[in-house]
């Protein structure tokens, strides 16, 4: 009687997942804010070739800017509401107190947000190490979901499924931190561009209990200021315009996008294109200022003639 306690059994929830209400005065305080999130949403969607991302591998000029400051706004949203809710002091992920967090892979990651983790992190001096670790953790994440899969296709997800949900659980015990973590200092690396998933987690003391291997891992006390319902939508009809089918998981969408981009980056119309070496690293410019440079080699002979 599995489906039984499946469709009746108590919901599995992560700390991401708790739902915290935001009262009705936190959010008229952050209006401007909130209206400036939606302004943006809405200047990307109408972006001339926002649609032909995939086909192009080429954004719109001013896309990526445009992102920094939807998650500028979201920022100043999260400030705003933080403070009227008393949280100044709660610890965040991807911080040294509340890098326990990110065990748990970020999920319902969108396109914006995962072509912006892409841009920064493709360049990245480690980037072949850090992309193995995305392939093998977004690998293993999908493996624990699968496992709880059942009927005929286990490779189609319900993304508000008992199987995604206790996939999700049983590889956050795995206990293994995100790629994006700097281990030794407990830092986001990725911190500027770090996803709303993980902008919005907020973990209140005793923080330790944030690590899923915690003994009172199922006690944790989080609060999860969450992008409002209207500009969720919003975010997914930019999903959908722009077509990139990616996956809600982090790991999983860098990875899509390493592909789409044939490993290259992604760069915006215009933009000169960065050219990656065989090693998978961003190619260095030469120098042509150093005294063996090429075009000094010429003049010093004719000097010396
Ligand atoms: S992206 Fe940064 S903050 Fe988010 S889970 Fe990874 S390391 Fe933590």
């Amino acid at each position: 009687m599995s489906w039984l306690a499946d469709l009746f059994g108590p919901r599995i929830r992560l700390p991401r997942d708790v739902r915290t209400k935001v009262p009705r005065k936190a959010r008229k305080a952050a209006a401007q804010p909130l209206a400036g999130m939606q302004r943006v949403v809405d200047e990307l969607g109408a972006m001339p070739g926002i649609a032909d991302i995939s086909d192009e591998k080429r954004a719109p000029r001013g896309f990526y800017a445009k992102i920094d400051e939807f998650l500028d706004l979201y920022d100043a949203y999260v400030e705003v509401v933080t403070v009227t809710m008393g949280l100044e002091g709660a610890a965040k992920a991807g911080t040294p107190e509340g890098r326990g967090a990110c065990c748990a892979a970020p999920m319902t990651v969108s396109a914006i947000e995962a072509m912006r983790i892409y841009r920064e992190v493709r360049t990245w001096r480690d980037f072949p190490q850090v992309g193995q670790s995305l392939a093998a953790l977004g690998q293993q994440q999908f493996t624990d979901i699968q496992a709880f899969q059942k009927g005929a296709d286990p490779e189609k997800m319900r993304v508000a499924g008992r199987a995604l949900q206790k996939g999700r659980r049983r590889f956050a015990q795995r206990g293994e931190p995100c790629p994006l973590l700097d281990t030794k200092k407990g830092k986001c690396r990725a911190w500027s561009v770090r996803p709303l998933s993980c902008r919005m987690h907020h973990i209140l003391p005793p923080t330790e209990r944030a690590h899923p291997q915690h003994d009172a891992h199922d006690r944790v006390d989080v609060r999860n200021i969450r992008i409002p319902i209207r500009k969720q939508a919003a975010l997914q009809q930019l999903d959908k315009r722009m077509s990139l089918g990616l996956a809600p998981f982090m790991y999983a969408g860098v990875l899509q996008l390493l592909e789409l981009a044939q490993g290259e980056l992604i760069p915006e119309t215009g933009e000169a294109v960065q050219r990656m070496g065989q090693d998978g690293r961003v190619q260095q410019r030469a120098n042509r200022n150093v005294k063996h440079a090429k075009k000094f080699k010429g003049k010093g002979k004719g000097r010396r003639k």
